[in-house]
């Protein structure tokens, strides 16, 4: 089934000048890029992406992380898209992800892990509705 999952390039990624080298790996694994922009976080927007992890330990954290520089999130679609996403990122720690994953690849930390993937159906829809609006997810498919 062809799905659509939402990753964000975090801002360690804009910061180290990455934006271009990671999305080369989207486009080589075949995701189909559906919408893309720039925007800053706030810590009150960042919580409300981040809000399934308000009671963890890190949550502060991430919303300072995550809120200090711009980042970009983009649709991408592929079938199976949010499983093999997850798969090209790589685990959350990068000390932990295979090999040619973009974590380990570029990754300095657990927090600052240079991309977000959606994990489920669900969270896909809110995370993409949260930065895009209907008008703004472009039909990309190979006839255009
Ligand atoms: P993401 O949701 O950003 O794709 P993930 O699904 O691999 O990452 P989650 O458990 O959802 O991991 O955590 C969300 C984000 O919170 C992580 O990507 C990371 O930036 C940060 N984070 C997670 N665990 C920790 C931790 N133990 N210490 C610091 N930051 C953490
Ligand atoms: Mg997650």
């Amino acid at each position: 089934m062809v799905q659509r999952t939402l990753a964000i390039l975090k801002p360690d990624c804009v910061r180290k000048n990455l934006i271009g080298k990671v999305i080369k790996k989207f486009e080589d694994e075949n995701f189909k890029i559906i919408a893309m922009k720039l925007v800053k976080l706030n810590s009150k927007t960042a919580g409300e992406f981040y809000a399934v992890h308000k009671d963890k330990p890190f949550y502060y954290d991430l919303l300072s992380f995550m809120s200090s520089g711009p980042c970009v999130p983009i649709v991408l679609e592929k079938e199976n898209a949010i499983e093999e996403f997850r798969k090209v990122i790589g685990a959350t720690d990068p000390a932990k992800a295979d090999d040619g994953t973009i974590r380990k690849l570029y990754a300095d930390s657990k927090e600052q892990n240079i991309v977000h993937g959606s994990d489920a159906p669900e969270t896909a829809n809110y995370e993409i509705q949260y930065f895009f609006s209907m008008k703004e997810l472009v039909e990309n498919d190979d006839k255009n």
